[in-house]
């Protein structure tokens, strides 16, 4: 079976089709899996609820999506992603707001426990070094999970001796999904953060038992104006050019 793992879509919608058209290039896949933040920040909320919930099997909540349902509050949300919660929160219809309210925080499928921050803390912890997913690696008893939430591609490894190791992913890069335990960040389809403005997601193959990972370029300045057109903080159309 082939998964695509899409996280942080971040309602880009020229992004999450960039990739889907991807995936088709490669053959197509079996399943979508989305480690959650559907929405926020950028400018098409609703169509890209409408899509994921054509194409996606799994999808988990995200903290983006829980403030724009009205479920968290924003307080841990800088001035921009505040604004950006506000605007999206009035784009939803009153079936998107339901779709979220039923969103899972964690799921497991065959070998993957699937949350958004980490197995820890779903909605909001974000794993970003060994200390805090050595932390995590008790809180799931699949072997491996996948993570979203810090739009940053990276890979934990836990040998049998509790070394821990962190890897950087790039365009290409195969990881083997052996008998070591691993977090796998597939990066973000709508906001990349890592320097790299090209979409980021993964694919599982779980007959070659590989995770591969994908970058793909899309159309960032149509992105651009479709924000600005709608009010939204300059800051957050700029770094999309930028990946960070
Ligand atoms: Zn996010």
């Amino acid at each position: 079976m082939r998964i695509a793992v899409l996280a942080d879509i971040h309602a880009n919608l020229t992004a999450f089709e960039a990739v889907l058209a991807d995936v088709a290039r490669r053959g197509g896949v079996d399943e979508i899996w989305c480690p959650g933040d559907i929405i926020g920040y950028g400018p098409d909320p609703h169509e890209c609820i409408a899509l994921l919930r054509k194409v996606c099997k799994v999808c988990i909540a995200g903290n983006h999506d829980l403030a724009a349902a009205g479920l968290i509050d924003t307080s841990d949300f800088n001035p921009a992603a505040a604004a950006a919660n506000r605007w999206t929160a009035q784009q939803l219809t009153p079936e998107d707001t339901d779709f979220i309210k039923c969103l899972p925080l964690t799921v497991e499928r065959s070998d993957f426990t699937i949350v958004h921050g980490s197995p820890r803390e779903p909605v909001r912890e974000y794993l970003l070094d060994v200390d805090a997913a050595s932390e995590n690696l008790r809180c799931f008893s699949t072997k491996h999970c996948l993570v979203g939430h810090t739009h940053t591609p990276c890979l934990f490894m836990f040998g049998r001796s509790g070394k821990v190791r962190i890897s950087t992913l790039e365009d290409g890069t195969e990881i083997k999904l052996g008998e070591e335990r691993l977090i796998i960040n597939p990066g973000g389809v709508g906001q990349p953060r890592d320097s790299n403005p090209r979409a980021s997601y993964g694919i599982i193959d779980t007959d070659r038992r590989t995770f591969t990972l994908r970058r793909v370029p899309y159309d960032i300045p149509s992105v651009q104006a479709r924000m600005k057109d709608r009010g939204l903080p300059e800051m957050l159309w700029r770094r999309l050019a930028a990946g960070r």
